[in-house]
């Protein structure tokens, strides 16, 4: 286990409160988002701001950290490929436990080391669990026209020629004939 750097920014320091149940501090930071919150879809970028507006209360197994993060993801409309801002305001709330307890055993509960805690997998879980996984600009975005690619929310009378199925039909002999032309020894 690599141990924590008290001069990082996203490693909480419980020194004031540890092993003194009831005591509470309140953390008021801002951070740089580190790397990996989402997807190639829908993130927030490496390095945005992030605001941590956190309680550390101590509690008889360890330290409780609450509070709210406060950020902007971006990413990109599935439909029509618009780029996308979201606001994200995350509730937090984790239990971090001193190792000495029966609370330090359960394995989905992350340690008090030498009285730091590690808030990035947190910040990480709370920000990938409110990422939306198919990101729309609106709930009707009507996509993008399949035929040239316009978007339809620009342009709502848009629409192509229709052409009779029949002639289409015959559109498509064509093409068979010019490609069987192409092929070696056809002509
Ligand atoms: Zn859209
Ligand atoms: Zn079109």
């Amino acid at each position: 286990m690599s141990r924590l750097n008290p001069r990082d920014l996203l490693v909480l320091d419980t020194q004031a409160v540890a092993r003194r149940p009831g005591a509470m501090v309140e953390v008021s930071r801002t951070v740089d988002a580190p790397p990996g919150l989402g997807t190639d879809v829908v993130c927030v970028p490496e390095g945005a701001p992030i605001e941590l507006q956190l309680r550390l209360e101590s509690v008889v197994e360890g330290v409780l950290v609450s509070g709210s993060c406060r950020t902007q993801a971006s990413g990109e409309c599935v439909r029509c490929l618009d780029s996308l801002l979201f606001d994200l305001d995350l509730d937090i709330q984790e239990l971090f436990a001193y190792p000495d307890t029966a609370a330090a055993d359960a394995e989905e509960i992350t340690q008090v080391e030498d009285e730091l805690v590690d808030f990035r997998p947190v910040l990480r879980d709370a920000v990938v669990l409110a990422l939306p996984l198919q990101p729309v600009c609106q709930d009707d975005c009507l996509g993008l026209c399949a035929m040239c690619g316009a978007r339809l929310g620009d342009d709502p009378e848009h629409q192509h020629d229709q052409v009779d199925p029949r002639w289409a039909a015959l559109g498509g002999l064509h093409r068979q004939d010019s490609n069987a032309s192409d092929a070696p020894g056809a002509s």
